[in-house]
């Protein structure tokens, strides 16, 4: 598979896809819609759940050093004034007094327009693919509305959160184009709150989990004292997580309500952190490849030590090409032991663990890889998409839209098809089959239409094999034809050597 090429269209032709075929819907829709959340139907929940289970499978079942949890939503608030994120769990906001939209300041950008080194005005731009290229455009069309003579400057697109407060009036508002309408940047607190029992005053006031992470944290304690578990181990937690996303944008990769897989890796503080990230680092990548995704679409982006926050050693963010760029997919940070340290203040309870080889005790450190499902879908399907030219039933070349998903989540493992639908022995036979696959993986039983068209239908939703019952399976030997959703070829292969195919693929 290689990396798709970053398009609007693709991002467009994605959304049309899911929509139509059934993977994901706009929430509320027949109420208009709601801004940031999304519904997964028949196809969506599969592909979501296949991606969850190979994660856990992975992860946690796979390894003898990573516990499971599934923690609450809602927790004590007290959880989430010790994690800081009470106080700082927030995002740069800027207003446009006359539209009424909001930025996200860090992803809106500006830039002075120069001719000839004379500042002429400023252009603004909301983060997208293309940026560079909208904003020349703007500062060109502002040059010759003004009649400048002479050579423009290079563009240099920053931040909003690093205008000058002498800018703020001064740079247009993307909405209206006209400037002296944007604030300048102040915090927007990104957690949901809601009330808890009876009583709806302050001490009722809780908030829904913006990550699953201090989840783990606050069991930490609990997993330790069930004796399960020796220095270095993880706790990995599957599960919803709440931000109320000041521009939620691009489809599901940005949205308030979204899902995470998130590990806790502890490791003695006198571990060897840096090799240890590294490897973490290349199990993640090695994970994505697993399940599709190509290696050349996935990057590193190491924070710089000035951007870190001032107990993290080290994160690296992978990368991966989207529709709409190249953008964070799993971040994977040490974070020392900032969060037990925290926890260990504010409960009062000791965050320490013996270790028997060590024989010291001691809070560990910790290596945090978290990554969204929703995220990891949207690019599953961003590497699948895929259209091609293939001859139809009479031979003639036609355009097909496929999706490319690995067998292993793919959301529909094989289709079964009775060559024809009113002959009741075909009928029979595949039916049977259905029945006894079924069993094992979501397969999809079809009888209606021209095969070439049934074929199609499941290329289109990512099923990665057809199986057809024609008349030598019934008259001859019982063999069936087996046809691969890429390259289309066709085989005739027994029921016991298909079983074995779809397990080794699906399963292996
Ligand atoms: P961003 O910088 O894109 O807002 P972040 O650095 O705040 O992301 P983390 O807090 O590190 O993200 O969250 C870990 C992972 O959770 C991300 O790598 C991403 O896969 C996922 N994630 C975070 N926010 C969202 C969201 N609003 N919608 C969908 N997935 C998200």
């Amino acid at each position: 598979m290689t990396a798709p090429a970053p398009s609007d269209t693709l991002m467009e032709d994605i959304v049309g896809l899911c929509k139509r075929r059934g993977f994901i819907f706009q929430s509320s829709e027949i109420y208009g819609g709601y801004n940031g959340f999304y519904d997964y139907g028949p196809l969506g929940v599969e592909l979501r759940n296949n991606i969850k289970q190979a994660w856990w499978r992975d992860f946690v079942q796979c390894r003898d050093d990573i516990e499971g949890l599934d923690s609450t939503i809602i927790m004590h608030p007290k959880i989430w004034k010790a994690s800081g994120h009470v106080d700082s769990f927030s995002d740069p906001m800027v207003d446009c007094k006359e539209s009424k939209l909001r930025y996200r300041a860090d992803q809106l950008f500006f830039a002075p327009v120069s001719v000839d080194g004379e500042t002429i005005g400023y252009v603004s731009v909301v983060e997208c693919i293309d940026q560079q290229e909208v904003a020349e455009k703007a500062a060109t069309e502002m040059k010759r509305k003004m009649a400048k003579q002479g050579e423009l400057d290079t563009i240099e697109l920053k931040e909003y959160t690093e205008a000058k407060p002498e800018q703020y009036e001064l740079i247009p508002s993307p909405a209206t184009g006209k400037s002296g309408s944007l604030t300048e940047p102040r915090e927007f607190k990104l957690m949901f709150e809601t009330k808890v029992g009876p009583l709806a005053n302050d001490a009722a006031t809780a908030y829904l989990r913006p990550e699953t992470a201090q989840g783990i944290f606050a069991n930490y304690k609990n997993i330790v004292d069930t004796g399960r578990v020796k220095i270095p181990f993880g706790i990995a937690q599957i599960g919803k997580a709440f931000r109320n996303e000041i521009t939620p944008r691009n489809f599901i990769f940005r949205s308030r309500e979204f899902e995470q897989m998130e590990i806790e890796y502890f490791i003695s503080p006198s571990a060897d952190w840096n090799t240890l990230h590294r490897e973490w680092i290349d199990t993640c990548i090695d994970w994505l490849v697993s399940i599709g995704l190509p290696r050349e679409g996935i990057s590193e982006d190491i924070h710089p030590e000035d951007k870190l926050a001032f107990y993290s050693q080290a994160t690296t963010d992978l990368m991966f090409q989207f529709p709409h760029g190249e953008q964070e997919l799993w971040g994977i940070a040490c974070r020392s032991d900032y969060d037990l340290k925290q926890h260990q203040e504010h409960s009062g309870k000791s965050m320490t663990i013996f270790d028997e080889t060590a024989k010291e005790k001691y809070v560990p450190h910790v290596i945090e890889p978290s990554l969204g499902v929703d995220r990891t879908l949207l690019a599953v399907l961003s590497a699948a998409y895929t259209e091609d030219e293939v001859p139809n039933d009479k031979g003639k070349v036609e355009k097909r839209i496929l999706l490319k998903f690995s067998p292993k989540i793919a959301p529909v493992k094989a289709a079964i098809f009775p060559l024809l639908k009113n002959k009741p022995e075909l009928v029979e036979v595949a039916k049977r089959l259905h029945k006894k696959l079924q069993r094992r993986w979501n397969v999809f039983y079809d009888a209606s239409g021209a095969i070439g068209r049934r074929y199609r239908r499941q290329d289109e939703i990512g099923t990665p094999f057809g199986i057809t019952i024609d008349f030598d399976t019934i008259e001859k030997d019982g063999t069936v034809t087996l046809r691969d959703r890429d390259t289309c070829e066709q085989r005739r292969v027994t029921e016991d050597e298909l079983i074995e195919f779809l397990e080794e693929q699906i399963n292996g």
